[in-house]
Protein backbone atom coordinates (compact mmCIF):
# COMPACT_ATOMS: atom_id res chain seq x y z
CA UNK A 1 0.00 0.00 0.00
CA UNK A 2 1.02 3.93 -0.06
CA UNK A 3 -0.77 6.48 1.72
CA UNK A 4 -1.98 9.05 -0.46
CA UNK A 5 -2.34 11.54 2.09
CA UNK A 6 1.52 11.75 2.91
CA UNK A 7 2.04 12.10 -0.85
CA UNK A 8 -0.13 15.11 -1.59
CA UNK A 9 1.26 17.24 1.37
CA UNK A 10 4.75 16.83 -0.21
CA UNK A 11 4.31 17.02 -3.79
CA UNK A 12 3.15 20.36 -5.30
CA UNK A 13 7.01 21.24 -5.44
CA UNK A 14 7.90 18.31 -6.97
CA UNK A 15 5.46 18.28 -9.86
CA UNK A 16 7.17 21.26 -11.47
CA UNK A 17 10.97 19.56 -11.13
CA UNK A 18 9.45 16.96 -13.96
CA UNK A 19 7.48 19.03 -16.21
CA UNK A 20 11.08 19.79 -17.28
CA UNK A 21 11.94 16.14 -17.89
CA UNK A 22 12.09 14.10 -21.04
CA UNK A 23 10.28 10.33 -20.10
CA UNK A 24 13.89 8.62 -21.18
CA UNK A 25 13.83 4.87 -19.83
CA UNK A 26 17.38 3.85 -19.05
CA UNK A 27 18.16 1.50 -17.45
CA UNK A 28 22.10 0.75 -16.30
CA UNK A 29 21.69 -1.99 -13.41
CA UNK A 30 21.90 -4.71 -16.13
CA UNK A 31 23.69 -7.56 -14.46
CA UNK A 32 23.55 -10.92 -15.19
CA UNK A 33 24.05 -13.37 -12.15
CA UNK A 34 23.48 -16.68 -13.44
CA UNK A 35 22.25 -19.05 -11.68
CA UNK A 36 21.85 -18.04 -8.24
CA UNK A 37 23.86 -20.55 -5.62
CA UNK A 38 21.24 -22.04 -3.30
CA UNK A 39 24.09 -23.52 -0.89
CA UNK A 40 23.36 -21.79 2.50
CA UNK A 41 20.90 -23.07 4.87
CA UNK A 42 17.54 -21.23 5.47
CA UNK A 43 14.48 -22.30 7.23
CA UNK A 44 12.12 -22.83 4.45
CA UNK A 45 8.61 -21.51 5.08
CA UNK A 46 5.52 -24.06 4.07
CA UNK A 47 5.47 -24.61 0.54
CA UNK A 48 1.44 -26.02 0.09
CA UNK A 49 0.22 -24.99 -3.38
CA UNK A 50 -3.15 -24.73 -2.65
CA UNK A 51 -5.73 -24.59 -5.58
CA UNK A 52 -9.11 -22.48 -5.29
CA UNK A 53 -12.04 -22.91 -7.81
CA UNK A 54 -14.32 -20.08 -7.21
CA UNK A 55 -17.88 -19.59 -9.24
CA UNK A 56 -19.06 -16.51 -8.66
CA UNK A 57 -21.95 -14.17 -8.66
CA UNK A 58 -22.41 -11.14 -8.61
CA UNK A 59 -25.72 -9.84 -7.75
CA UNK A 60 -25.47 -5.89 -8.75
CA UNK A 61 -29.05 -5.12 -6.98
CA UNK A 62 -27.73 -6.22 -3.42
CA UNK A 63 -24.22 -6.25 -3.80
CA UNK A 64 -23.81 -9.49 -3.20
CA UNK A 65 -21.35 -12.07 -4.03
CA UNK A 66 -22.66 -15.44 -4.06
CA UNK A 67 -20.09 -17.78 -4.04
CA UNK A 68 -18.88 -21.76 -4.09
CA UNK A 69 -15.66 -22.64 -3.74
CA UNK A 70 -13.50 -25.66 -3.92
CA UNK A 71 -10.14 -26.16 -2.16
CA UNK A 72 -8.06 -28.59 -2.72
CA UNK A 73 -5.55 -28.56 -0.05
CA UNK A 74 -2.25 -31.48 0.53
CA UNK A 75 -0.50 -31.53 3.97
CA UNK A 76 3.29 -30.49 3.07
CA UNK A 77 4.16 -30.74 6.33
CA UNK A 78 5.80 -33.27 8.57
CA UNK A 79 3.25 -33.45 10.91
CA UNK A 80 -0.94 -34.76 10.43
CA UNK A 81 -3.25 -31.58 10.67
CA UNK A 82 -6.70 -32.28 12.49
CA UNK A 83 -7.89 -28.79 11.51
CA UNK A 84 -7.74 -26.37 8.39
CA UNK A 85 -7.76 -22.51 9.42
CA UNK A 86 -9.17 -19.48 6.91
CA UNK A 87 -9.40 -16.00 7.16
CA UNK A 88 -12.63 -14.64 6.60
CA UNK A 89 -11.11 -11.03 6.55
CA UNK A 90 -14.69 -9.44 4.63
CA UNK A 91 -16.19 -10.35 8.48
CA UNK A 92 -14.18 -7.59 9.87
CA UNK A 93 -16.31 -5.12 7.84
CA UNK A 94 -19.10 -6.32 9.49
CA UNK A 95 -18.83 -3.85 12.68
CA UNK A 96 -17.61 -0.22 13.51
CA UNK A 97 -15.55 -1.47 16.01
CA UNK A 98 -13.35 -4.08 13.68
CA UNK A 99 -13.84 -2.36 10.55
CA UNK A 100 -10.23 -2.05 8.92
CA UNK A 101 -9.67 1.78 9.61
CA UNK A 102 -8.46 4.19 11.94
CA UNK A 103 -10.94 6.29 13.64
CA UNK A 104 -9.86 9.56 12.37
CA UNK A 105 -10.17 7.41 8.57
CA UNK A 106 -13.88 6.26 9.36
CA UNK A 107 -15.81 9.20 7.58
CA UNK A 108 -13.11 8.95 4.17
CA UNK A 109 -13.98 5.07 4.01
CA UNK A 110 -17.25 5.48 4.21
CA UNK A 111 -18.49 8.68 2.94
CA UNK A 112 -21.90 7.99 2.76
CA UNK A 113 -21.97 6.85 6.57
CA UNK A 114 -21.05 3.00 8.01
CA UNK A 115 -22.75 0.46 6.32
CA UNK A 116 -22.36 -3.17 6.95
CA UNK A 117 -20.63 -5.80 4.64
CA UNK A 118 -19.16 -9.72 5.69
CA UNK A 119 -19.34 -13.25 5.01
CA UNK A 120 -21.86 -16.00 5.53
CA UNK A 121 -20.89 -19.40 5.32
CA UNK A 122 -23.58 -21.67 4.21
CA UNK A 123 -21.86 -24.93 4.24
CA UNK A 124 -18.79 -26.23 4.22
CA UNK A 125 -18.83 -29.75 2.69
CA UNK A 126 -16.30 -32.89 1.83
CA UNK A 127 -17.92 -34.61 -1.03
CA UNK A 128 -21.33 -34.44 0.05
CA UNK A 129 -21.04 -34.67 3.71
CA UNK A 130 -20.94 -31.97 5.61
CA UNK A 131 -17.95 -31.03 7.60
CA UNK A 132 -17.61 -29.27 11.31
CA UNK A 133 -16.54 -25.88 11.07
CA UNK A 134 -16.23 -22.92 13.68
CA UNK A 135 -16.27 -19.21 13.19
CA UNK A 136 -13.96 -17.43 15.56
CA UNK A 137 -11.05 -15.03 16.23
CA UNK A 138 -11.15 -11.10 16.57
CA UNK A 139 -14.09 -9.99 14.40
CA UNK A 140 -15.00 -13.61 13.72
CA UNK A 141 -12.17 -13.15 10.65
CA UNK A 142 -11.26 -16.61 11.50
CA UNK A 143 -12.89 -20.04 10.07
CA UNK A 144 -12.33 -23.22 11.54
CA UNK A 145 -12.73 -26.49 9.63
CA UNK A 146 -12.28 -29.94 11.13
CA UNK A 147 -12.28 -32.72 8.75
CA UNK A 148 -14.00 -36.20 10.24
CA UNK A 149 -10.35 -37.84 9.55
CA UNK A 150 -7.21 -36.27 10.04
CA UNK A 151 -4.72 -35.09 7.32
CA UNK A 152 -1.82 -37.15 6.99
CA UNK A 153 1.54 -35.93 5.81
CA UNK A 154 1.40 -36.25 2.06
CA UNK A 155 -2.84 -36.72 2.03
CA UNK A 156 -4.73 -34.10 0.17
CA UNK A 157 -8.29 -33.26 0.92
CA UNK A 158 -10.90 -31.46 -1.07
CA UNK A 159 -13.53 -29.31 0.51
CA UNK A 160 -16.46 -26.77 -0.93
CA UNK A 161 -18.02 -24.31 0.66
CA UNK A 162 -20.46 -21.81 -0.01
CA UNK A 163 -20.86 -18.45 1.23
CA UNK A 164 -22.03 -14.99 0.46
CA UNK A 165 -20.14 -11.54 0.73
CA UNK A 166 -21.82 -8.23 1.35
CA UNK A 167 -19.94 -5.68 -0.31
CA UNK A 168 -20.09 -2.60 1.70
CA UNK A 169 -20.75 1.15 0.45
CA UNK A 170 -16.90 1.59 1.44
CA UNK A 171 -13.87 3.04 -0.29
CA UNK A 172 -11.58 0.57 0.99
CA UNK A 173 -10.11 -2.80 -0.13
CA UNK A 174 -12.97 -4.39 -0.51
CA UNK A 175 -16.43 -2.58 -1.20
CA UNK A 176 -18.11 -0.29 -3.49
CA UNK A 177 -18.24 3.67 -4.19
CA UNK A 178 -19.57 5.70 -7.53
CA UNK A 179 -16.97 4.29 -9.83
CA UNK A 180 -16.06 0.89 -9.06
CA UNK A 181 -16.82 -2.13 -6.92
CA UNK A 182 -13.48 -3.22 -5.22
CA UNK A 183 -13.87 -7.02 -4.61
CA UNK A 184 -10.87 -8.11 -2.42
CA UNK A 185 -9.72 -10.08 0.47
CA UNK A 186 -13.27 -11.46 -0.05
CA UNK A 187 -13.36 -15.44 -0.26
CA UNK A 188 -12.25 -17.71 2.68
CA UNK A 189 -8.51 -17.79 2.14
CA UNK A 190 -6.33 -20.21 3.58
CA UNK A 191 -4.01 -19.22 6.80
CA UNK A 192 -0.40 -19.92 6.59
CA UNK A 193 0.76 -22.78 8.26
CA UNK A 194 4.60 -22.33 9.12
CA UNK A 195 7.68 -22.78 12.44
CA UNK A 196 4.95 -20.86 14.57
CA UNK A 197 1.81 -22.96 14.04
CA UNK A 198 -1.36 -21.24 12.24
CA UNK A 199 -1.30 -17.70 11.87
CA UNK A 200 -3.74 -16.21 12.66
CA UNK A 201 -4.01 -12.53 12.40
CA UNK A 202 -7.26 -10.25 12.63
CA UNK A 203 -7.91 -7.56 10.08
CA UNK A 204 -5.44 -4.76 11.74
CA UNK A 205 -6.30 -1.47 10.26
CA UNK A 206 -3.45 -0.32 10.01
CA UNK A 207 -0.52 -1.55 7.23
CA UNK A 208 -1.63 -4.62 5.03
CA UNK A 209 -2.24 -7.04 7.28
CA UNK A 210 -2.03 -10.38 5.02
CA UNK A 211 0.11 -13.11 4.69
CA UNK A 212 -0.21 -15.58 2.67
CA UNK A 213 1.19 -18.68 0.61
CA UNK A 214 1.58 -19.41 -3.44
CA UNK A 215 -1.77 -20.81 -4.80
CA UNK A 216 -3.10 -21.56 -7.85
CA UNK A 217 -6.96 -20.40 -9.03
CA UNK A 218 -9.32 -20.60 -11.48
CA UNK A 219 -12.28 -18.51 -10.87
CA UNK A 220 -15.73 -17.71 -12.86
CA UNK A 221 -17.38 -15.04 -12.29
CA UNK A 222 -20.43 -13.46 -13.63
CA UNK A 223 -21.49 -9.73 -13.59
CA UNK A 224 -23.83 -7.89 -15.73
CA UNK A 225 -23.88 -6.58 -19.11
CA UNK A 226 -22.28 -2.92 -18.72
CA UNK A 227 -19.33 -4.18 -16.50
CA UNK A 228 -15.87 -4.66 -17.24
CA UNK A 229 -13.82 -6.36 -15.30
CA UNK A 230 -10.10 -6.22 -14.13
CA UNK A 231 -8.47 -9.08 -11.83
CA UNK A 232 -5.95 -10.88 -11.12
CA UNK A 233 -5.30 -13.94 -13.50
CA UNK A 234 -5.39 -14.42 -17.31
CA UNK A 235 -9.40 -14.27 -18.84
CA UNK A 236 -9.61 -17.78 -20.76
CA UNK A 237 -12.99 -16.92 -22.15
CA UNK A 238 -15.76 -14.52 -21.69
CA UNK A 239 -19.29 -16.34 -22.45
CA UNK A 240 -22.56 -14.09 -22.68
CA UNK A 241 -26.18 -14.88 -22.33
CA UNK A 242 -29.25 -12.97 -21.23
CA UNK A 243 -27.86 -12.79 -17.26
CA UNK A 244 -24.76 -10.91 -18.47
CA UNK A 245 -21.24 -12.04 -18.96
CA UNK A 246 -19.26 -15.20 -17.44
CA UNK A 247 -15.43 -14.68 -17.37
CA UNK A 248 -13.08 -17.41 -16.98
CA UNK A 249 -9.84 -17.09 -15.40
CA UNK A 250 -6.98 -18.35 -14.43
CA UNK A 251 -4.50 -17.31 -12.19
CA UNK A 252 -1.06 -19.88 -11.33
CA UNK A 253 1.44 -18.91 -8.64
CA UNK A 254 -0.17 -15.73 -6.74
CA UNK A 255 -0.99 -15.46 -2.91
CA UNK A 256 -4.41 -13.85 -3.82
CA UNK A 257 -7.07 -12.87 -5.80
CA UNK A 258 -8.19 -9.60 -6.63
CA UNK A 259 -11.51 -8.13 -8.61
CA UNK A 260 -12.26 -4.35 -9.42
CA UNK A 261 -15.73 -3.99 -11.81
CA UNK A 262 -16.72 -0.95 -12.95
CA UNK A 263 -19.10 0.51 -15.56
CA UNK A 264 -17.18 3.30 -16.55
CA UNK A 265 -13.74 1.92 -17.29
CA UNK A 266 -11.50 3.01 -20.16
CA UNK A 267 -9.36 0.20 -20.91
CA UNK A 268 -5.58 0.96 -22.78
CA UNK A 269 -2.83 -2.11 -23.52
CA UNK A 270 0.81 -2.08 -24.16
CA UNK A 271 2.97 -4.85 -24.47
CA UNK A 272 5.71 -4.76 -22.02
CA UNK A 273 8.56 -7.55 -22.11
CA UNK A 274 6.17 -9.75 -23.31
CA UNK A 275 3.59 -8.56 -20.20
CA UNK A 276 0.46 -7.39 -21.47
CA UNK A 277 0.22 -4.00 -19.44
CA UNK A 278 -3.49 -2.67 -18.72
CA UNK A 279 -4.63 0.72 -17.86
CA UNK A 280 -7.85 0.90 -16.55
CA UNK A 281 -9.30 4.23 -15.82
CA UNK A 282 -12.76 5.87 -15.11
CA UNK A 283 -13.76 7.95 -18.27
CA UNK A 284 -10.52 7.47 -19.89
CA UNK A 285 -9.06 10.27 -17.39
CA UNK A 286 -5.58 9.87 -17.29
CA UNK A 287 -5.35 6.46 -18.79
CA UNK A 288 -2.23 7.03 -21.06
CA UNK A 289 -0.34 8.25 -18.53
CA UNK A 290 -1.14 5.22 -16.26
CA UNK A 291 -0.54 3.06 -18.71
CA UNK A 292 3.10 4.49 -19.54
CA UNK A 293 4.14 4.39 -15.79
CA UNK A 294 3.09 1.19 -15.49
CA UNK A 295 5.05 -0.10 -18.66
CA UNK A 296 8.55 2.07 -17.44
CA UNK A 297 7.90 0.58 -13.86
CA UNK A 298 7.44 -2.91 -15.12
CA UNK A 299 10.59 -2.54 -17.60
CA UNK A 300 12.95 -1.16 -14.73
CA UNK A 301 11.83 -3.52 -12.05
CA UNK A 302 12.50 -6.45 -14.62
CA UNK A 303 16.21 -5.40 -15.41
CA UNK A 304 16.59 -4.68 -12.06
CA UNK A 305 15.38 -7.16 -9.92
CA UNK A 306 14.17 -10.38 -12.49
CA UNK A 307 12.01 -10.67 -14.69
CA UNK A 308 7.76 -10.44 -13.69
CA UNK A 309 6.86 -14.09 -15.24
CA UNK A 310 3.09 -13.46 -15.62
CA UNK A 311 0.91 -12.53 -18.94
CA UNK A 312 -0.76 -9.39 -17.86
CA UNK A 313 -0.03 -6.64 -14.95
CA UNK A 314 -3.33 -4.35 -14.57
CA UNK A 315 -3.22 -1.02 -13.27
CA UNK A 316 -7.01 -0.15 -12.10
CA UNK A 317 -8.41 3.30 -11.21
CA UNK A 318 -10.82 2.54 -8.10
CA UNK A 319 -12.75 4.44 -5.49
CA UNK A 320 -9.86 3.59 -3.07
CA UNK A 321 -9.30 6.73 -0.42
CA UNK A 322 -6.09 5.51 0.64
CA UNK A 323 -3.69 6.20 -2.03
CA UNK A 324 -2.56 2.63 -3.84
CA UNK A 325 -2.93 -1.02 -2.78
CA UNK A 326 -1.21 -4.12 -4.54
CA UNK A 327 -2.13 -7.35 -5.38
CA UNK A 328 -0.95 -10.21 -7.66
CA UNK A 329 -1.13 -8.75 -11.33
CA UNK A 330 -3.48 -6.23 -9.93
CA UNK A 331 -2.96 -2.71 -8.62
CA UNK A 332 -5.46 -0.80 -7.02
CA UNK A 333 -4.68 3.42 -7.52
CA UNK A 334 -7.35 5.79 -5.72
CA UNK A 335 -9.28 7.56 -8.25
CA UNK A 336 -8.52 11.09 -6.54
CA UNK A 337 -4.37 10.48 -7.81
CA UNK A 338 -5.72 10.62 -11.73
CA UNK A 339 -8.03 13.40 -10.96
CA UNK A 340 -4.49 15.87 -8.97
CA UNK A 341 -3.14 18.70 -11.37
CA UNK A 342 -0.04 17.24 -11.51
CA UNK A 343 1.34 13.70 -12.14
CA UNK A 344 4.00 12.61 -9.87
CA UNK A 345 1.83 11.34 -7.53
CA UNK A 346 -0.11 9.22 -9.94
CA UNK A 347 3.28 8.25 -11.38
CA UNK A 348 4.49 7.78 -7.42
CA UNK A 349 1.93 5.36 -6.32
CA UNK A 350 1.70 3.41 -9.74
CA UNK A 351 6.09 2.70 -9.12
CA UNK A 352 5.37 1.58 -5.52
CA UNK A 353 2.57 -0.42 -5.53
CA UNK A 354 3.95 -2.30 -9.24
CA UNK A 355 7.29 -2.86 -6.94
CA UNK A 356 5.02 -5.09 -4.43
CA UNK A 357 4.66 -7.75 -7.55
CA UNK A 358 8.14 -7.92 -6.45
CA UNK A 359 8.24 -7.70 -2.90
CA UNK A 360 4.87 -9.01 -1.66
CA UNK A 361 3.48 -10.67 -4.47
CA UNK A 362 6.62 -12.93 -5.79
CA UNK A 363 8.50 -12.91 -2.79
CA UNK A 364 6.13 -13.49 -0.07
CA UNK A 365 6.59 -12.26 3.42
CA UNK A 366 4.10 -11.62 7.05
CA UNK A 367 3.07 -8.51 6.43
CA UNK A 368 1.71 -8.74 10.00
CA UNK A 369 5.10 -9.84 12.16
CA UNK A 370 8.00 -8.02 9.42
CA UNK A 371 5.84 -5.74 7.64
CA UNK A 372 9.01 -3.39 7.01
CA UNK A 373 10.05 -6.45 4.90
CA UNK A 374 8.48 -5.92 1.52
CA UNK A 375 6.93 -2.67 2.14
CA UNK A 376 10.55 -1.24 2.69
CA UNK A 377 11.95 -2.47 -0.10
CA UNK A 378 9.38 -1.24 -2.04
CA UNK A 379 9.42 2.14 -0.83
CA UNK A 380 13.30 1.87 -1.77
CA UNK A 381 12.60 0.43 -5.11
CA UNK A 382 10.28 3.52 -5.58
CA UNK A 383 13.67 5.31 -5.65
CA UNK A 384 15.37 3.35 -8.10
CA UNK A 385 12.36 3.68 -9.89
CA UNK A 386 13.00 7.55 -10.22
CA UNK A 387 16.75 7.14 -10.22
CA UNK A 388 16.88 4.72 -13.49
CA UNK A 389 13.91 7.07 -15.11
CA UNK A 390 14.93 10.45 -14.35
CA UNK A 391 18.46 10.28 -12.77
CA UNK A 392 20.01 10.15 -9.54
CA UNK A 393 19.71 14.10 -9.03
CA UNK A 394 15.93 13.65 -9.27
CA UNK A 395 16.42 10.26 -7.35
CA UNK A 396 17.91 12.33 -4.78
CA UNK A 397 15.33 15.38 -5.03
CA UNK A 398 12.73 12.72 -4.47
CA UNK A 399 14.55 10.91 -1.16
CA UNK A 400 14.77 14.34 0.11
CA UNK A 401 11.58 15.39 -0.19
CA UNK A 402 9.13 12.07 -0.07
CA UNK A 403 11.25 9.92 2.10
CA UNK A 404 13.60 11.88 5.15
CA UNK A 405 11.64 15.28 5.21
CA UNK A 406 8.93 13.02 5.93
CA UNK A 407 10.36 11.14 8.92
CA UNK A 408 12.33 14.35 10.42
CA UNK A 409 8.96 15.88 10.81
CA UNK A 410 7.69 12.68 12.17
CA UNK A 411 10.43 12.70 14.57
CA UNK A 412 9.80 16.15 15.46
CA UNK A 413 6.33 15.64 16.26
CA UNK A 414 6.75 12.52 18.40
CA UNK A 415 9.62 12.67 21.90
CA UNK A 416 10.99 9.23 22.96
CA UNK A 417 12.83 8.24 19.30
CA UNK A 418 11.07 5.53 17.50
CA UNK A 419 12.52 2.08 18.26
CA UNK A 420 13.42 0.53 15.33
CA UNK A 421 11.96 -0.58 11.65
CA UNK A 422 11.64 -4.14 12.76
CA UNK A 423 8.21 -4.11 14.85
CA UNK A 424 4.84 -6.24 14.17
CA UNK A 425 1.79 -4.49 13.30
CA UNK A 426 0.11 -4.19 17.02
CA UNK A 427 3.44 -2.16 18.00
CA UNK A 428 2.66 0.49 15.99
CA UNK A 429 0.60 3.19 17.44
CA UNK A 430 -1.16 4.62 14.08
CA UNK A 431 -0.77 4.75 10.78
CA UNK A 432 1.22 8.06 10.72
CA UNK A 433 3.87 6.27 12.70
CA UNK A 434 3.85 3.12 10.69
CA UNK A 435 4.63 4.70 7.66
CA UNK A 436 6.77 7.31 8.83
CA UNK A 437 9.02 4.39 10.43
CA UNK A 438 9.03 1.63 7.67
CA UNK A 439 8.16 3.74 4.53
CA UNK A 440 10.30 6.33 5.24
CA UNK A 441 12.97 5.32 7.93
CA UNK A 442 13.03 2.01 6.10
CA UNK A 443 13.58 3.21 2.69
CA UNK A 444 16.79 5.14 4.20
CA UNK A 445 18.30 1.90 5.67
CA UNK A 446 17.58 -0.04 2.44
CA UNK A 447 19.46 3.13 0.77
CA UNK A 448 22.32 3.21 3.37
CA UNK A 449 22.54 -0.60 2.66
CA UNK A 450 23.56 0.24 -1.09
CA UNK A 451 25.54 2.66 -0.13
CA UNK A 452 27.64 0.68 2.53
CA UNK A 453 27.77 -2.72 -0.36
CA UNK A 454 28.30 -0.62 -3.25
CA UNK A 455 25.76 -0.13 -6.51
CA UNK A 456 26.94 -3.76 -7.64
CA UNK A 457 27.29 -6.21 -4.87
CA UNK A 458 23.59 -4.30 -3.83
CA UNK A 459 21.77 -4.87 -7.34
CA UNK A 460 22.88 -8.58 -7.30
CA UNK A 461 22.30 -9.35 -3.47
CA UNK A 462 18.34 -8.41 -4.62
CA UNK A 463 18.22 -10.50 -7.82
CA UNK A 464 19.76 -13.24 -5.88
CA UNK A 465 17.18 -12.62 -2.99
CA UNK A 466 14.26 -12.39 -5.27
CA UNK A 467 15.43 -15.62 -7.52
CA UNK A 468 15.78 -17.62 -4.48
CA UNK A 469 12.48 -16.69 -2.60
CA UNK A 470 10.31 -16.09 -5.43
CA UNK A 471 6.85 -17.71 -4.92
CA UNK A 472 7.93 -18.35 -0.85
CA UNK A 473 7.66 -16.49 1.67
CA UNK A 474 11.26 -14.46 3.06
CA UNK A 475 12.22 -13.54 6.49
CA UNK A 476 14.46 -10.95 7.92
CA UNK A 477 16.83 -13.08 8.58
CA UNK A 478 16.62 -14.65 4.53
CA UNK A 479 16.91 -11.01 3.98
CA UNK A 480 19.89 -10.35 5.71
CA UNK A 481 21.44 -13.87 4.82
CA UNK A 482 21.73 -12.63 1.27
CA UNK A 483 22.81 -9.28 1.40
CA UNK A 484 25.44 -10.58 3.62
CA UNK A 485 26.55 -13.59 1.13
CA UNK A 486 26.92 -10.89 -1.52
CA UNK A 487 29.60 -8.68 0.23
CA UNK A 488 32.74 -8.65 2.49
CA UNK A 489 31.47 -5.53 4.29
CA UNK A 490 30.03 -6.57 7.78
CA UNK A 491 26.08 -5.81 7.67
CA UNK A 492 25.67 -6.93 11.02
CA UNK A 493 26.22 -3.08 12.60
CA UNK A 494 23.85 -2.11 10.23
CA UNK A 495 21.33 -4.20 10.81
CA UNK A 496 21.16 -4.13 14.45
CA UNK A 497 21.00 -0.40 14.41
CA UNK A 498 18.53 0.35 12.00
CA UNK A 499 16.30 -2.64 12.75
CA UNK A 500 17.09 -2.95 16.65
CA UNK A 501 17.91 -6.53 16.15
CA UNK A 502 20.53 -8.52 17.76
CA UNK A 503 22.46 -10.33 15.51
CA UNK A 504 23.89 -13.09 16.49
ZN1 LIG B 1 3.38 -0.44 -0.13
Amino acid sequence: MRVGRAIAKKLHLLAIIFITFTLSVSVHYILDTGQAQKVFSTFTKSEQVPRYIINVVFDEQNMLLEAKQRIHYENTTEGTIKDLYFHLYANAFNDIGTAPFEAGDMERAYPNGFDEGGIEIISVKKGNKKVNYKIMGEGNTNLRVTPKNPIEPGASIELTMEFKVKLPNSIGRMGYGENTVNIANWYPVLSVLDENGWNLEPYHSIGDPFYSNISGYSVNISIPEQYKLASTGNIIKVNADKNGKTYKIKADNVRDFAIVLSKKFFINRGDMDGTEVISYTIDGLKNEQALNYGMDALQIFNRSFGKYPYKQLSVVASDFFVGGMEYPNLVMIGQMLYEMDEDFSLEYVIAHEIAHQWWYGMVGNNEIKEPWLDEALTEYSTLMYFEEKYGGHIEEQVYEKMIKAQYEDFLGRRSGGDGGILKSLDEFDDQLQYSSIVYGKGAMFIRELRREMGDEAFIKALREYFDMYKFKNASTENFYNTLQKNTDKDLKKEFSKWLNLKIE
